[in-house]
Formats: structure tokens, C-alpha cells, sequence
């Protein structure tokens, strides 16, 4: 986090960043008008102020940008490597030094706390960090035979469509276009419509340092402009974060032109606590996963199993933690839970909360809309803990997307696995025990793209971050990206002279 943000500067920086702003889509580094004229407003979800405004794209729109990334891509395919990682570095530079207006741009628009923001942030700098490396590195091999010699290059797949949601947009803008532009890959992005201020802010800083057309943005309505984009005869490959209902249409957009597909979705996570696990860490993470970014992640923990032995005692850690719960405003530096990010969001979470009820779940802190001094129109929500949870209610199954978690008792292993693995998705897990052998016993039997001993939301660039079964298929922030945006190419060099002599008879 930077030095100093106090709750002055920090109310500060807001009035500056709250200034209406209208922004064009970015093609070929301009920022032009939509072709259709429609605009969509952004708001603040803690305060409803209006933050400005964006284009609803079309398919006139998307066909430029595409045709615009479809030009650019044989120069950014064959520049310099060094050249690319320095200008990946230059964009994690850059990110550094604004570092507070891009987290603040973050927090009016999605309603998240200034610190999770900072730290989004600070996640998008090692992105751009880990990838810069890559450029060196990222080459093809040769393969030595006794009469020929094969050359597999690697080599940039051409256009990519990148489509990414609301919850952690400058993270997915990071995501997505770190590896991409390591690879060689041109790309049209389209953000989420209701959250996408930090995103073109952040596209206005590094513009200059981007070739032409290396990078276009449309913004707008997926369902208005996704299947022009995925579907388009000049795109090769779509790497898509969001929901699973959305994924199969995208999939389905996909095979027109039988392109590859990245999909990364939802999840449904469970975080385990054995009797043996220190219930004090243990607490901490629930809570934590509960609020942080105010359960608006895909890899929340959001199905707690607790050991019927310690079921209680672990209940009443969590109370202690959750009564200590900053909720606020989001620009206040001490605040630990912010608004939803929408209206839409927001409703969902509280019917959510309404069903956990009718299903028999008992609620033992939250459970309905929360008030904030000042901020009446605020999306607030309580962080809610459901106990006396089933695996099969709909509240363990389906993705609720807020501050709420659920807390099923179990007894034995086997039965522990087969609920935790009887899920559509399988994102991410935690695990807490002091006994290593059932640490990877346990984790190895979770059908789930991460575990987490002891410390949940343990990330580092370079870890594989992806789900199984429906949270999707393709790994980021890891080497696999690279893969994805490249395809390798054998090009064999015969070493004899002359004829096989096949027909010399
Ligand atoms: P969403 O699927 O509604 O929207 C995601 C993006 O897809 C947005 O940009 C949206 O405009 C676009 N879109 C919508 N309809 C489209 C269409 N027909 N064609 C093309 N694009 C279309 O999802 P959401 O509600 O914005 O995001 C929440 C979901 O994202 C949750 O399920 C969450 O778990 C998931 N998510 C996953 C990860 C991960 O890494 N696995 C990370 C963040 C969020």
C-alpha cells in the first residue's frame, strides 16, 4: 500500500476521480465515438453518484477494433522481445506510480475498500512484472534427428478477444493482456458494463506506449456485441472470465470459426477445517473470504466444513471476528467492507439470503441489508455466516457472490470429500490441519483447481490460478497463459541430398 493514505487524501483523490468523465472506445490508439451513439452510465454503488459515461458498442464497433488488432498484429508478431518486456515493465511502472487513483478509480466504480483496490493494484504490477520476463524466454526448440532437424517455433496466435467481468476488472485487464502482449498476440478487450472506469483510465495511461492497434477496447452490452467479437472471421483465440451461463454462449460463438477458448468462471469453494487446525487462523480466513472484496470472488471460500468436534468453538471465533468487521465507506482507508458493485448484484445476494433462510439454514450474523452513516442509497450488505447448512441446498450449491458464507458440520473423511467434490464447480479449496499427511491426503482427493493449507487466498504470480469441471477450463498468472496465446509450428529440414529412391526399381 502506498505511504500515507490517510482518510483526507483519500477523500480527496475520490472528489478528483468522481469527476464525470465520458470516454470513447479505444481503437487504434484513439478514442473514438460508437458508431450507434448510445452511451451507458457508470455509477458509484456506495453513494448512486453518476461517475460518467461509456459507448454501448455494436458489431460496426467491434468489426473495427478486430480489423484495427488484425493490422497491427505482423508488426507486434515479429517486434523485438526485449522491446515487449520493456514495455511491460513500463506499464507495471506506471501502474506503481499512480498506484491510489488507479485503486481509487476502482473503489467509486465497484464500491470495493480502498485497500482491497490498493491491493488489486499491486496485483496487476506483478502481472505485468512476471510476464515481462517471458518475451526471452518464450521460444520454440529444435529436435535433432540422424537426417533431419525440426525447428518448432512458437508462435503468436494473431487476434485475441478478451471479455471480463466487474468484480476485479484492472486484475482481468491484467490477466488477460500481460501474457497476450508477452506472446506477441494483438487484442480487442471488452469490459464488464457496469465496472470499467479503472480499466479505460488505466488504457489512457499506458496508450503512448502501446504500437497502433496492439490494444483496442469496446465497451458495451455482451449480449449486444459479444457474439460479433467471438465470432468474427479475424479472431483466433477467446480467453473469457465471467459466468458459466455466459460461457456457453461464447462457447457456442467459439465454434463458427472453431477457435480455441480460455474460460475461467464461477466457483463454489470449500474451505475445510479439520479438529486438529488452529481454529484462531482458521476463524480469520473464514471471515476474510466472507468480506474480501465483499464476497464478490470467484475463489471465495464459501462452503466452510467444519469438524463436528470443533464445530462450535470455530462459530464463536468467527463471532468475535465478524463483530470487529469495518463496514463503510469504501474511500476510507480503515474500511473492510464496501457496497455491491450493482443493484442487480445486491438484490441477488439478499434473495440469496432470504432462500438460505427457507431452506433451514439458521443465520448467526448478518442476514439482511446493512446501513452506513451518510450513505443511504449505499449497496450495503451485513456479512452473514449461515450455519446448520446442507451440502445439497441450494445456498452450498449455487454461487451467491456476497458477504455470505455457509458452515456444514461433517464427521468422517469419506464422506467430508464426497460432499466437498459434489459440486457443479471446482475453483479453488482451503484445508486446515497441523497434520501433514491428511493435509495432502485431503487436498489431493479435493477435485478443485487450487488448494490452500492453512492460509487462504495465498497468491503469488506464477501459481496456476484455474478451475475444473464447470469453473472452467485454462490456467492463468502461470506459465499455461503463454501456451495459450501461442501455437507451435515444426518446420523439418531434411539433411540428405537427392531422392529417397522410392521408385528405383
Ligand atoms: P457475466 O458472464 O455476466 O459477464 C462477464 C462478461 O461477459 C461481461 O463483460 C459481460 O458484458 C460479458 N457478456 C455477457 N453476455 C455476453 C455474451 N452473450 N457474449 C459475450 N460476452 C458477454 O459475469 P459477471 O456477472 O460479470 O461476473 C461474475 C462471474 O464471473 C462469476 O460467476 C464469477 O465467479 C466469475 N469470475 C471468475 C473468475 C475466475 O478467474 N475464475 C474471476 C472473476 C469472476
Amino acid at each position: 500500500m502506498p505511504d500515507g493514505l490517510t482518510l483526507e487524501r483519500s477523500e480527496a483523490l475520490a472528489r478528483e476521480c468522481a469527476q464525470f468523465r465520458t470516454f470513447g472506445h479505444f481503437i487504434n490508439n484513439e478514442w473514438v465515438g460508437g458508431h450507434g451513439g448510445a452511451t451507458i452510465e457508470l455509477s458509484n454503488p456506495a453513494t448512486g453518484e453518476l461517475l460518467g459515461a461509456i459507448q454501448a458498442g455494436d458489431e460496426v464497433d467491434i468489426d473495427r477494433a478486430v480489423r484495427a488488432a488484425h493490422a497491427a498484429f505482423p508488426a507486434w508478431a515479429r517486434s523485438e522481445p526485449l522491446e515487449r518486456q520493456r514495455i511491460l515493465l513500463e506499464i507495471a511502472a506506471r501502474l506503481r506510480r499512480r498506484q491510489a487513483e488507479f485503486a481509487m478509480f476502482e473503489t467509486l466504480n465497484n464500491g470495493k475498500p480502498i485497500t482491497d483496490a490498493l491491493n488489486d493494484v499491486s496485483h496487476c504490477i506483478t502481472q505485468f512484472e512476471y510476464y515481462a520476463g517471458a518475451p526471452a524466454f518464450l521460444s520454440g526448440e529444435l529436435l535433432d534427428f540422424p537426417d533431419c532437424s525440426a525447428l518448432v517455433h512458437r508462435e503468436p496466435v494473431g487476434v485475441v478477444a478478451q471479455i471480463i467481468p466487474w468484480n476485479v476488472p484492472l486484475v482481468m485487464t491484467a490477466m488477460k493482456l500481460a501474457p497476450a502482449l508477452a506472446a506477441g498476440c494483438t487484442i480487442v478487450l471488452k469490459p464488464a458494463e457496469t465496472v470499467c472506469l479503472a480499466v479505460l483510465e488505466f488504457i489512457a495511461e499506458v496508450a503512448d506506449l502501446l504500437p497502433r492497434g496492439v490494444v483496442n477496447v469496446v465497451t458495451g452490452y455482451g449480449a449486444a456485441i459479444g457474439e460479433a467479437l467471438v465470432a468474427h472471421p479475424l479472431v483466433r483465440k477467446v480467453a473469457f472470465t465471467g459466468s458459466r451461463a455466459t460461457a456457453q454462449k461464447i462457447i457456442q460463438y467459439a465454434s463458427v470459426n472453431l477457435i480455441p477458448q480460455t474460460m475461467e468462471l464461477g466457483g463454489k469453494s470449500a474451505n475445510i477445517v479439520c479438529e486438529d487446525a488452529d481454529l484462531d487462523a482458521a476463524a480469520e480466513s473464514i471471515v476474510l473470504t466472507t468480506i474480501f472484496n465483499k464476497g464478490e470472488v470467484c475463489l471465495a471460500g464459501s462452503r466452510v466444513f467444519a469438524h463436528r468436534r470443533i464445530h462450535d468453538a470455530l462459530i464463536a471465533r468467527i463471532g468475535e471476528r465478524i463483530a470487529k468487521v469495518r463496514q463503510g465507506n469504501p474511500i476510507d482507508p480503515a474500511t473492510q467492507l464496501g457496497a455491491q458493485a450493482s443493484v442487480a448484484q445486491f438484490d441477488r445476494i439478499l434473495s440469496y439470503i432470504d432462500l438460505g433462510r427457507a431452506e433451514g439454514a439458521a443465520v448467526v450474523h448478518g442476514g439482511g441489508r446493512a446501513s452506513v452513516p451518510g450513505l443511504d442509497k449505499g449497496l450495503f450488505i451485513q456479512p452473514t455466516i449461515f450455519t446448520g447448512v446442507r451440502n445439497d441446498m441450494r445456498i452450498a450449491q449455487e454461487e451467491i457472490f456476497g458477504p455470505v458464507t455457509g458452515i456444514i458440520a461433517w464427521d468422517g473423511e469419506e464422506e467430508l470429500i464426497r460432499q466437498v467434490n459434489d459440486s457443479v464447480y471446482g475453483l479453488a479449496g482451503g484445508l486446515w490441519t497441523r497434520n501433514l499427511a491428511r493435509a495432502h491426503r485431503l487436498s489431493r482427493a479435493m477435485d478443485t483447481g487450487t488448494v490452500w493449507v492453512n492460509r487462504y487466498y495465498n497468491v503469488r504470480p506464477g501459481m496456476p490460478l484455474g478451475g475444473t469441471r464447470q469453473s472452467g477450463f485454462g490456467r492463468e498468472s502461470a506459465f499455461a497463459p503463454l501456451e495459450h496465446y501461442t501455437h507451435s509450428k515444426c518446420v523439418v529440414v531434411n539433411l540428405a541430398e537427392g531422392e529417397i529412391g522410392i521408385f528405383n526399381h
